[in-house]
């Protein structure tokens, strides 16, 4: 393949225009003619796009159950994960081949200064890998052993916009789905 070559949309037949990355790190090529209307939040012109495979990011951690390095891989939806480097999807017999470790990052957690209204102990901001915010407890946990919730199970979810900028996704959201994903 040649990497230099204009290459075409096969919806229209005009050049595809440069390759673009989304605020969640995927890489996608659309059709020249068209572009995302930020004001009416659609496509205008022709609505091909390419999703372009984002090299994952190779990291210095080690796979606890084969020893080979971790890798770092963003889905489409910006949530990420750390697999195995080994892991591959094969897409003939459409099986996953290798290791299959993977961990799924969580969201992050910040200290409020604010006390929990059931208990009295601090609350925390937690922000789920998705980017949604609630407000709990920190005396709460998850037992991973029994699945239950521990300690204290006060939550706040917030509304979109309290602690949030409303971030621009450049209408990832509306795009078609990812044949790979
Ligand atoms: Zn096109
Ligand atoms: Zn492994
Ligand atoms: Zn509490």
């Amino acid at each position: 393949m040649n990497s230099m070559a204009e290459e075409m949309c096969p919806k229209c037949g005009n050049p595809l225009a440069e390759v673009t990355t989304t605020p969640s790190g995927r890489r996608l090529q659309r059709c020249s003619t068209g572009s995302w209307d930020k004001e009416a939040k659609k496509n205008v012109g022709c609505d091909y796009v390419k999703w372009l495979e984002t090299p994952p990011e190779e990291l210095d951690e080690k796979c606890p159950k084969c020893g080979n390095p971790l890798v770092m891989v963003v889905t489409r939806f910006g949530k990420k994960m750390k697999k195995c480097s080994t892991n591959q999807w094969n897409a003939e017999t459409k099986q996953a081949i290798g290791c299959d470790y993977v961990e799924w990052i969580n969201g992050t957690t910040e200290v409020l200064d604010e006390d929990c209204p059931t208990c009295g102990n601090k609350l925390v901001l937690y922000t789920t890998a998705a980017g949604k915010k609630m407000k709990k407890c920190s005396t709460s946990g998850w037992d991973a052993k029994t699945r239950t919730a521990t300690g204290c199970t006060y939550v706040e979810w917030l509304k979109p916009g309290e602690y949030v900028k409303n971030e621009d996704h450049g209408g990832e959201e509306f795009l078609p789905p990812d044949p790979n994903a």
